[in-house]
């Protein structure tokens, strides 16, 4: 018998799965609306001309040494103008942990584990649904998970009260996993007045609010306004964690470029929390990439190539905001009886249509339709060119 005789294969990934089958179907017609990745009006993957301009620039220029255990110090300082604020008095009193991670899911992952080691006896509360690596993220830091309310499948819309009443009966000093904007996979975000009402309910119960900000600037164009829960959370006095990716917002998804940050009581607390985060790092990965960090601070440093940032991000968001229109229009000209609201009333990557595991088949097996059985459709994966098979197809299986 061998030592790894009993080793099984694991569970496939069930949005990495969908490209997998995707491209093995050879139909001229196939469309992929399973990736969490963005595409042009040609179903193509974008490189923003910021980032080549940042390119060209670090180009013969870069050495390849080690960044120091806990990131680009530069890429660091510009996400936390981002994420807290240009002129954040946080930032100004030395107030954030933080260290550059390996995108959003090393940042999540990263806090996970300084939340198993400071607080062994803390749980999470993760929404009901959510990014499925969440669970998996938490699972493996061995931090109990709980869940709490938030899809309303009736409306297709946010379940406040049943979220309220969630936040309400958790123990004091709960930790919860909150998606700052573009909430993934459903597209539902609490609005602004919700938002007070969420913070204010937090403040009561002495929760701590970790927010998961993978798409700033993403849903709607306007990184300050995908920064409004954050905000409205500061003004209140918490103390928040804070994951941030540019994978999605710069397209740098490859480069594993983020940032994890610890709002803490005074600066004492922010440089020890800030050495615990780089010794949990140190055994795992030593030091993050270099590459990314780079271009993301050579962006973000001149307000020039962050004026073609600011231009690009809001082109993609426009871009999906428009597929959505298209969408909703083309399944109502097609006179579906049913509301498609939701399509247009969900923000960000993905649209939770509501359709059942059994459409969803349908729509692969006799459409060549690719996306996960949740009934997510990444609207990343919509083009001018689709939208009307899409559209069609989507009306047949939910007559
Ligand atoms: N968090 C959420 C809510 C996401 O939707 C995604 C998307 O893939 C991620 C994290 C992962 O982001 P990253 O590629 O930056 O790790």
């Amino acid at each position: 018998s061998s030592l790894f005789g009993h080793v099984e294969p694991a569970p496939k990934d069930p949005i990495l799965g969908v490209t997998e089958a995707f491209l093995a179907d050879p139909s001229p017609d196939k469309v992929n609306v399973g990736v969490g990745a963005y595409r042009d009006d040609n179903g193509q993957p974008v490189v923003l001309s910021c980032v080549r301009e940042a390119e060209r620039r670090i180009l013969g220029n870069l050495n390849m040494e080690y960044l120091p255990m806990g990131g680009s110090i530069k890429m660091i300082e510009e996400s936390l103008k981002l994420a807290y604020g240009e002129d954040s008095g946080f930032i100004k009193d030395k107030r954030i942990a933080a260290v550059q991670a390996l995108s959003d899911t090393g940042a999540c992952r990263l806090f996970a584990d300084f939340q198993k080691r400071f607080l062994p006896d803390s749980q999470i509360y993760i929404s009901t649904p959510t990014w499925s690596n969440h669970h998996n993220i938490w699972r493996d830091a061995q931090v109990p998970q709980k869940t709490f309310t938030y899809y309303h499948p009736e409306s297709r819309g946010l379940d406040f009260s049943g979220l309220m009443n969630d936040i309400k009966n958790a123990p004091d000093g709960s930790f919860f996993l909150l998606h700052a904007c573009a909430h993934n996979p459903t597209g539902v975000d609490p609005t602004e007045e919700q938002w007070r009402e969420i913070s204010h309910q937090f403040k009561v119960k002495k929760h701590f609010p970790f927010f998961d900000m993978a798409y700033q600037g993403f849903a709607s164009g306007d990184p300050e306004r995908d920064a409004k829960a954050i905000r409205i959370f500061l003004e209140d006095g918490h103390q928040i964690g804070c994951a941030q990716s540019y994978a999605k917002n710069m397209g740098l998804y490859g480069q594993r470029a983020g940032c994890l940050s610890i709002l803490c009581e005074d600066e004492m607390q922010a440089v020890a929390v800030k050495s615990q985060l780089q010794q949990i790092a140190r055994p795992m990965y030593s030091n993050p990439p270099v590459h990314g960090a780079l271009v993301v601070s050579i962006i973000l440093n001149d307000p020039e190539l962050k004026g073609l940032w600011l231009k690009e991000v809001k082109g993609m968001a426009d871009r999906i905001i428009g597929m959505r229109k298209a969408l909703k229009e083309n399944l109502e000209k097609l006179g579906s009886p049913l509301s498609w609201d939701h399509i247009t009333n969900q923000i960000g990557m993905f649209c939770y249509s509501g359709m059942t595991p059994e459409q969803v088949d349908r729509l692969t097996n006799e459409y060549h339709i690719y996306m996960t059985r949740n009934g997510r459709i990444s609207m990343a994966g919509v083009t001018t060119g689709n939208v009307a098979y899409l559209a069609n197809a989507i009306h047949e299986v939910t007559k």
